[in-house]
């Protein structure tokens, strides 16, 4: 066979074979959520197969499990993506379960950059005055398997006046470097047109320090994308003050976590915010931005679109682009004609918005 008749073949095999998704819907709202999002997913005809596994505070409180023995391996080996819910519950006040399932996940899977875009779908989801979904409509690429989340530190004296509490923040060159190599490749194959770093080297500074000169190193590789710096209290600003300027951010683990939480209070709160959980060329693994929110699960309150969008981001990773348009519009559609839960301003329970999408994109 001639190389280009080669290349056709590998990708029609791809385009038409079944995408193979392992499901962790996990504790709290993470139960109502996958499932429906799930429903949304097998009305868009979509070629993909799912194998729910019940690892969460559930099945640890019975027999002590967090993730089995081979879990890790597992998953890369027999699976294209993995799709989580939430994993937290008070009756695990440790969260040792969550710990060992999610950021097990990201280390142990290596998936290094945390992908979450934020796009606002409509005015009436900003709490800002006089914002259009044109002002709103970015990515923060956020390290994913470094940093303060290590784990690394101690007590001494504990308990006692004085006491001293150690956090170790790691940053390697390797880490650094291919975190922000992944957020100049989004904007090159996404057609944005900035990459922003953002750090707290004045104060952070060997960190900082490290984080600066791997970026401007980074940065001459691709000439056709402008260049930014801005300390993370200042981005936190821009995010509020001028949205609009921004376009790709990178950062690391912990800045990540936080300026996402805000960032995700710009298109409408927690329950619209979708990620990814990134290694190129490896299984990776797709999660909402919120939590098990316990205050909330089980009533049916829950805002089910976050998961349904990160559903979509999954399928336009697994190549289902046409799929993942759908939801997206179904969407969009549903925000328009107020038939979201009450987070958002409409007054449907979790499992009818649901639906409601669901049918939006079989039609
Ligand atoms: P965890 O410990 O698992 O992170 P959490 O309750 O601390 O859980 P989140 O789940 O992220 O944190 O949510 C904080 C609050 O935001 C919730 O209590 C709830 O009020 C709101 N919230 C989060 N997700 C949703 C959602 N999908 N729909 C509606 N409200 C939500």
């Amino acid at each position: 066979m001639l190389n280009a008749d080669w290349l056709l073949f590998n990708a029609s095999i791809f385009l038409t074979m079944t995408r193979r998704i392992a499901v962790v819907p996990g504790d709290g709202i993470g139960k109502e959520v996958i499932p429906n999002a799930l429903e949304v997913v097998r009305a868009t005809g979509a070629s993909v197969e799912f194998t729910t596994f019940d690892w969460g505070a559930d099945r640890y409180l019975i027999d002590g499990t967090t993730i089995p023995a081979d879990g890790f391996h597992m998953l890369a080996r027999d699976f294209d993506a993995v799709f989580v819910g939430a994993l937290g519950d008070p009756r695990v006040p440790t969260n040792i379960h969550a710990k060992e399932i999610l950021l097990g996940m990201r280390f142990k899977m290596d998936l290094y950059a945390n992908v979450r875009p934020v796009r606002l779908l409509d005015a009436s989801l900003c709490p800002l005055k006089n914002v259009t979904p044109d002002d709103i409509n970015f990515t923060v690429i956020r390290e994913n398997t470094e940093g303060v989340y290590m784990d690394m530190g101690g007590n001494f004296k504990m308990g006692m006046p004085e006491e001293v509490a150690t956090q170790e923040d790691i940053n390697t060159r390797k880490g650094v470097e291919r975190v922000i190599h992944f957020a100049f490749k989004y904007a090159r194959d996404n057609g944005r047109k900035k990459v922003m770093m953002s750090d707290k080297s004045n104060v952070m500074t060997y960190a900082g320090g490290l984080w600066q000169r791997v970026f401007k190193e980074v940065a001459q590789q691709y000439p056709e994308i402008q260049t930014q710096h801005m300390y993370v209290d200042a981005l936190c600003l821009q995010m509020v003050r001028d949205p609009k300027s921004l376009d790709v951010i990178v950062t690391n683990n912990m800045f990540g976590d936080i300026v996402t939480d805000l960032a995700a209070a710009l298109q409408g709160g927690l329950g619209m915010a979708a990620s990814g959980n990134i290694h190129p060329g490896r299984t990776s693994m797709f999660e909402p931005v919120h939590g098990s929110a316990p205050p909330i699960a089980g009533k049916n309150m829950a805002n089910p679109m976050g998961s349904i969008l990160t559903a979509a981001m999954m399928l336009a990773h697994l190549g289902l682009n046409a799929e993942a348009q759908k939801i997206e519009n179904a969407v969009l559609d549903a925000v328009r004609e107020k038939k979201t839960t009450v987070d958002v301003g409409g007054s449907l329970g979790t499992k009818e918005c649901a639906a409601w999408i669901a049918e939006r994109v079989a039609k």
